[in-house]
């Protein structure tokens, strides 16, 4: 006999947990992709936005700018058609532009807030009311070493960061007793795009710092946002959890 709908055996990830509804912000390339690659493998049902380029193959693409409000209403209308309301949200979109504070306009500042910080409210305020109805939720912010350590040239980054910090935490202190949780992750120093755009000298300097002896990988980040969207960290709510091979301790 057919088995019904109802009488299959809810999905599950390969810990054993409900796979569940996410969202990666930015998840077409570099770190956001690579987090994408692993919830999925993990058995979780993933979409990720672009902006253009098209959704990686074997994962559900929506077209959203995380600075544009109706863009991202529009994206979690399809992702909720496609595959339910948004469950675990992980905010990776980022945008840098660095420059010394003497050269830098209130517009670079602006700018680099609006995607990093606004951009992670927009979509954090966009998940909200269906994990509130759900009582289930996983808030993961993709923040940086720089949040907390600073570093010349880039104050409107390292605030934007530094903003997540306080988002998470108020979000666990309104939404904590719903079994929502709210975290950031720290990375260092990544390679991805972003930091190849950064000169081969101060890639060296950095790496002389890092008590690693090295720089990280996309998928270190990965390993650990997988352990924050899973069931085995419903106890850790507002904690900034460094991947970063000891660059920032201390901070
Ligand atoms: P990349 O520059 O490689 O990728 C950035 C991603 O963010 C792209 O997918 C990009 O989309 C997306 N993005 C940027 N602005 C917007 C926007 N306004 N709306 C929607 N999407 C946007 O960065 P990484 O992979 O290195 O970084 C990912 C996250 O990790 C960022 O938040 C970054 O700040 C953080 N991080 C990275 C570190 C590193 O060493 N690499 C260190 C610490 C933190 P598109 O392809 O359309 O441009």
């Amino acid at each position: 006999m057919a088995e019904t709908a109802s009488q299959q055996p809810p999905a599950t990830t390969r810990s054993g947990g409900p796979s569940r509804s996410v969202l990666v912000t930015g998840g077409n390339r570099g770190i956001g992709l690579a987090i994408a690659r692993r919830l999925s493998e993990d058995g979780h049902r993933v979409a990720v936005t672009h902006r253009s380029s098209g959704a990686p193959e074997g994962l559900f693409g929506v077209q959203c700018d995380v600075t544009d409000s109706a863009a991202v209403a529009r994206a979690f209308a399809e992702i909720e058609e496609h595959q339910g309301p948004v469950e675990v949200l992980v905010a990776n979109a980022g945008t840098t532009d660095d420059t010394l504070l003497m050269r830098m306009s209130e517009e670079q500042f602006e700018k680099v807030l609006d995607a990093n910080l606004t951009g992670s409210f927009r979509v954090a305020k966009a998940a909200c009311r269906s994990m509130l109805r759900k009582r289930f939720g996983r808030f993961i912010f993709l923040g940086s070493a720089v949040a907390t350590m600073g570093t010349p040239g880039q104050i409107n980054y390292a605030s934007s960061k530094a903003g997540l910090i306080g988002m998470a935490r108020s979000l666990t202190r309104e939404l904590g007793t719903r079994s929502i949780t709210a975290n950031v992750v720290a990375p260092g120093f990544i390679d991805t795009d972003m930091t190849a755009a950064l000169p081969d000298e101060y890639r060296e300097q950095v790496t002389k710092i890092i008590p690693a002896g090295r720089t990280g990988s996309a998928e270190e980040v990965a390993a650990v946002v997988s352990w924050l969207a899973s069931e085995d960290s419903a106890y850790v709510s507002g904690a900034v959890i460094p991947v970063d091979g000891g660059l920032g301790m201390g901070h």
